[in-house]
């Protein structure tokens, strides 16, 4: 099953396991419940458990749930579910970093007392100000030189929210002149009255990302804690606080480059604002770059996992060209959509050499390389459904669909000839009349050479079908990228169109989620929520015409 490319993370696991300095790995994937995973959580997904996979370990799903107030159940069931999905097993239970805040909160005790942490009561725009820069080292706050006595009372009245939100926080007492400006003092704790989704009303404070990490890390044993090289910078705090602390297992971080995908945005507080101004149809709409989203629009777990294992992993920024991902599923596809029928813009063509009771049944194959799949049945009856762009009335040279006096080859069927083109008072054509070649069933026509083939649906057993074409989200490279404007002044407005179609009778059977080609058109999915029985809805996934240079 795991067929996926090395990469220098694996390969220096791998060192470290035949050097005998690990024995058995375990990661981790610590996503915020703040909101979906998008396409970037899924690159970390595939890298964290697909490492466990490789190498014969373990990998933990951890809630990096240190702020209660962004954060909320619907987002950890989603984000679950999208894991799960994605075909992939954590170890053990669910784990929540907001489970080891007891510990956490010990820990910074013991820091108070060994004079590494301090109570501070300057507010967060004179701590920016004490800081200072990259050029400018930082100044001691006035209150950093408290006794561990005071520390310590201040730092439980903070837990037992004798203070209000903003007004204290703990810090660490390190090197306020740090050229890394993550070791000047960072927060430990800060101020929150508000309920969490795991601890309730139990906590007044709360761990910052750093001062949890780490040692969530090492609670759980995590031999190799991978990030987004952001973190980068904060490799020596996340060190420091393991040095000065006992915890039970050194993990070690290492960092990856994100991953960025043109034409959409691939962070959840701007995919949040998409939701939240309406912009889209909530977090699965399938134009969202979210797990769910793609699942709804058509992807597979597969191309989604084939996809991330085409980007790489390595330290080196870069942006993927969204055809890529395309390509992913377009081969999946190929290779494992049955095929189907649909006219998009029907046009009437009646079939005039056949009596007005003709029905012929065909047995056609759901796919054309795959005998596995269960044949089809396609009605042949007088009045049929065309596209209308397969029809012209002056076509020009090298037009192989329909013209008049043209022939075409109905695909599955026979080879038709167009005889009259029917036109209403205002001139519209409303129908074609056409002869079948009633000789042509499975050969050539006799002396003559008919080169194109056209879909087709019988206007009796044609099912309505609602299809939606989804289009990029952004009509720009680098929606975020823009320095002086938003990236919703981006919007593509043309990102959603919506058809009426009428597709082949064998789609009724169609469940929820069940993937498509529509033949000459592209890939399709069954709505995952609107499709049903009675009311057929297809979403567009991806067209046929790969647009990925390689
Ligand atoms: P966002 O900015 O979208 O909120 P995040 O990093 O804050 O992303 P987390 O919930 O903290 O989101 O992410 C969980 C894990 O997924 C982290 O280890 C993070 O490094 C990783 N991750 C997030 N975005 C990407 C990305 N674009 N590419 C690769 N990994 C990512
Ligand atoms: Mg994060
Ligand atoms: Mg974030």
């Amino acid at each position: 099953e795991s067929t996926s490319a090395p990469n220098f993370i694996r390969t220096q696991i791998r060192e470290e396991i035949e050097q005998g300095r690990v024995d058995t790995i375990v990661t981790r994937f610590p996503p915020e419940p703040n909101g979906f995973l998008h396409i970037g959580h899924a690159k970390s997904i595939c890298l964290n458990f697909g490492l466990a996979e490789q190498l014969g370990g373990q990998c933990h799903l951890r809630f990096d749930d240190t702020n209660p107030a962004k954060e909320e159940q619907v987002y950890i069931d989603a984000i679950r579910e999208d894991i799960e999905w994605l075909g992939f097993e954590w170890s053990g239970e669910v784990r929540y970093a907001s489970s080891y805040f007891d510990q956490l909160y010990d820990w910074a005790c013991q820091l108070i007392r060994n004079g590494l942490a301090y109570v501070d009561d300057l507010n967060a725009e004179q701590m920016r100000e004490y800081r200072g820069t990259l050029t400018e080292p930082g100044r001691p706050s006035p209150w950093r030189e408290r006794s561990v006595e005071e520390n310590l009372a201040l730092f439980e009245a903070m837990k037992n929210g004798e203070f209000g939100e903003g007004e204290k926080v703990l810090r660490a007492k390190i090197d306020m002149a740090s050229p890394n400006i993550n070791l000047r003092d960072p927060t430990l704790y800060r101020i929150r009255h508000a309920a969490h989704h795991q601890s309730g009303d139990k906590w007044k404070i709360y761990p910052s990302y750093d001062f949890t990490h780490g040692q969530s890390d090492a609670i759980e044993g995590i031999t190799h804690s991978i990030c987004t090289l952001e973190f980068e910078d904060h490799r020596p705090l996340y060190n420091w606080f393991l040095d000065n602390l006992p915890v039970p297992a050194r993990p070690k971080q290492i960092e990856f480059a994100r991953l960025n995908l043109n034409y959409t945005v691939t962070s959840k507080r701007k995919l949040k604002l998409l939701v939240d101004q309406g912009v889209v149809d909530g977090w699965d709409d399938p134009r969202m770059p979210t797990i769910s989203g793609m699942r709804r629009r058509g992807y597979t777990p597969a191309s989604i996992r084939k996809f991330c294992d085409m980007v790489g992993v390595s330290r080196a920024a870069g942006v993927v060209d969204i055809q890529m991902l395309y390509h992913a599923i377009r081969s999946d596809l190929e290779d494992n959509a049955p095929r189907a029928m649909c006219v998009m813009k029907p046009l009437k063509v009646i079939l005039t050499n056949l009596p007005e009771d003709h029905e012929e049944i065909f047995e056609v194959p759901g796919h054309p390389a795959r005998e596995d799949m269960a044949m089809r049945q396609l009605p042949l009856n007088r009045e049929i459904w065309i596209d209308q762009e397969d029809f012209m009335e002056v076509p020009p040279k090298k037009f192989f669909r329909l013209a008049p006096g043209k022939e075409v080859r109905l695909r599955n069927a026979y080879v038709i000839r167009c005889d009259e083109v029917i036109k209403n008072e205002q001139g519209e054509i409303e129908a074609l009349h056409c002869s079948v070649d009633l000789e042509t069933l499975g050969q050539n026509p006799e002396g003559r050479k008919v080169k194109g083939v056209i879909h087709w649906v019988s206007a009796r057993h044609g099912v309505d079908v609602e299809v939606r074409n989804y289009d990029n989200l952004f009509q720009v490279e680098a929606p975020d990228r823009d320095k002086d404007g938003d990236f919703l002044d981006h919007l593509n407005a043309q990102s959603l169109e919506v058809v009426h179609a009428i597709g082949e009778p064998s789609l009724r059977q169609a469940g929820a989620e069940q993937r498509f080609q529509f033949e000459r058109v592209g890939y399709f999915c069954a709505d995952r929520h609107d499709h049903g029985a009675d009311h057929l809805v297809f979403n567009r996934t991806v067209s046929l015409k790969d647009g990925w240079a390689k």
